[in-house]
């Protein structure tokens, strides 16, 4: 692994918890039954039909859609945890400029709430997401997850077993 294959998801977890990061990279694979993660999936499955969804790029990164010029789609279920939704989107603003790919942008959107959110990449973003992108891959390399530290977010984690009981 290194800061060339890492993936939205990987961004968006970083934002979240870095322990979950370190789960999720390392084969530890609990969302399948997670309420949260059931919700995601019928999102996915009953909005924007006509839209030519999950677009994968490089095997790295997976956009929701793209619609005309160049706007990036992002769907999330609510805005409880905005940041990371926000540096995920951002991730592949900054991802395909690298590769040459200018004048994209992005936007949130939370069908759930009938709202959107628009996103743009600036030069801090940028330097934010290099050096997150050092972090991930000094995280996930670890022999063992970062500490446990409770979160609100944490009842509702797919990881809340591993971690809280
Ligand atoms: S239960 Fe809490 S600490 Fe554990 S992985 Fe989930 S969010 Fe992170």
């Amino acid at each position: 692994m290194d800061e060339n294959n890492i993936s939205g998801m990987h961004i968006y977890y970083y934002y979240v918890c870095k322990r979950k990061l370190w789960y999720f990279s390392n084969g530890l694979a609990m969302e399948s039954e997670n309420e949260n993660v059931k919700i995601g999936k019928l999102i996915d499955e009953t909005t924007y039909k006509q839209k030519k969804k999950h677009i994968m790029i490089d095997n790295t990164i997976n956009i929701d859609f793209i619609t005309e010029h160049k706007l990036l789609h992002e769907v999330k279920k609510s805005r409880k945890i905005e940041e990371a939704g926000i540096a995920q989107l951002k991730y592949y603003l900054y991802y395909l400029k690298k590769r040459g790919v200018e004048g994209i942008k992005g936007r949130i959107d939370y069908p759930l709430l009938k709202q959107s959110l628009n996103v743009e990449l600036s030069e801090e973003d940028e330097r934010e997401l290099e050096s997150a992108a050092a972090d991930i891959v000094k995280i996930i390399s670890a022999a063992l997850p970062p500490k446990f530290k409770s979160k609100r977010i944490c009842k509702s984690c797919a990881y809340y077993d591993l971690c809280c009981i």
